[in-house]
């Protein structure tokens, strides 16, 4: 990873915007004074962050993936800018809906699903399915007739912070036959899906997948079978200790290896951000518990925060996500520490391999805030794990 290579400008531009949201969550902490833990959303960075990938990817369908912060005001000031939505369950279409997307602005991706669930899109006007097995295919074909499917292949995704493994997608010869299978199902083959893993910190790690879907769409057109559209999914990263490349390479490397690989014969191209849109909006604010040490020889001392791993830092699983941290004690001399969450799970320690310095006057009572919070952090928070309760998230506006 290396700091933004292209210009000073880009970086010190992101550097501002950062600063203007950030300023604006730290006067919303100061006046509400909210207990914690909790999560603050700046709207107004989540607008500009999809304004800035509509600019860099002009003529991509932007479908965001609800998933990753389904904070009622987030999908409403997105619908609001005419971004189209990435959902996995009836209650994330209800939400959709509820903020004002319209049906056809949502692709239900989640290949596991229940037939219920896809009678249920599909009486609200979902028309948008996306599979990777005949089973799925055959029960979308019956519970949403005439409907859009996509197929999911299974990518290696290399370079990736977060892969999705085996889960998702089928083998592109699987693909060939089950869009095939759609079309005389009376379903519309529609395209190729993939995810080519979150965090995605090399901007040519699509490049593999998007050779697959062309030549899966190329064989489908050698039989009278036309696709309309390549999905190139999540993956595109946020800031975080570490400064991935610009979205400008990104959206080069996307736009370049579409055209080497489907030539004059490229379709539309979608792409499903999460993280992108709504890391960098978020700020959670935690409250030291405890600081301690574990021996008079361990110069590190342990940080107890009152949020931790089931508390909506999930991604501090394996330390993969390292948030940037401020308190307010900065300023004076710091040392070293083991982070580490409230409950009574040995797991739940933030970081211990990752190196962090707090101030040395840190204490009980302190706050500790985490920078660029807003994806994957309240919605992965459990009901009450030991009693505590879900993360609490306002929105400044
Ligand atoms: C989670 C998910 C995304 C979003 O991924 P990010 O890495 O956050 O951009 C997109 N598409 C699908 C199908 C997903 O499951």
């Amino acid at each position: 990873m290396r700091r933004g290579t292209p210009s000073e400008m880009t970086e010190s531009h992101a550097d501002q915007r950062l600063h203007g949201a950030e300023d604006r969550i730290r006067r919303f902490l100061e006046r509400e004074q909210p207990g914690t833990p909790c999560l603050v959303i700046d709207l107004p960075t989540v607008v500009e962050r999809f304004r800035a990938l509509r600019a860099a990817l002009p003529g991509v369908g932007i479908f965001y993936a609800v998933k990753a912060n389904p904070t009622r005001e987030v999908v409403e000031v997105l619908a609001a800018e005419g971004c189209c939505f990435d959902v996995a369950s009836p209650n994330e279409i209800d939400l959709c809906l509820a903020e004002g997307a319209p049906p056809e602005a949502v692709s239900y991706s989640n290949p596991i699903k229940k037939a219920a669930d896809i009678a249920y899109a599909h009486r609200l006007g979902v028309r948008l399915f996306v599979s990777d097995s005949e089973q799925d295919v055959r029960t979308i074909a019956e519970h949403a007739p005439g409907a859009r499917v996509m197929l999911r292949i299974l990518v290696e995704s290399k370079g990736s912070t977060y892969p999705f493994g085996k889960k998702f997608g089928c083998a592109p010869d699987m693909a060939v036959d089950l869009l095939r299978l759609a079309g005389e199902l009376g379903l519309e083959p529609y395209g190729v899906a993939f995810h080519a893993g979150s965090q995605q910190l090399d901007p040519t790690g699509w490049d593999a997948a998007i050779a697959d879907a062309a030549e899966v769409t190329a064989k489908l057109r050698a039989e009278g079978v036309a696709l309309s559209v390549v999905n190139l999914g999540g993956g595109l990263p946020a800031g975080y200790l570490e400064q991935p490349p610009p979205l400008a390479e990104y959206a080069a490397a996307m736009t370049d290896a579409v055209r080497r690989t489907f030539g004059e014969h490229a379709p539309s191209v979608m792409i499903e951000p999460g993280r992108a849109l709504v890391a960098e909006s978020g700020v959670i604010r935690s409250s030291v518990v405890l600081v301690a040490r574990k021996s008079y020889s361990d110069e590190r001392r342990w940080v107890f925060l009152d949020i931790g791993r089931y508390g909506g830092l999930a991604e501090t699983e394996g330390e993969a996500i390292a948030y940037p941290l401020r308190t307010t004690r900065d300023g004076g001399e710091t040392g070293p520490v083991v982070l580490a969450g409230p409950t009574c799970d040995a797991d739940d320690v933030l970081y211990q391999h990752t190196r962090y310095d707090l101030p040395l006057d840190l204490r009980a009572g302190d706050h500790v805030d985490l920078l660029r919070a807003g994806a994957y952090t309240a919605s992965y928070s459990s009901v009450a794990f030991n009693g505590f309760p879900p993360l609490a998230t306002y929105c400044v506006r």
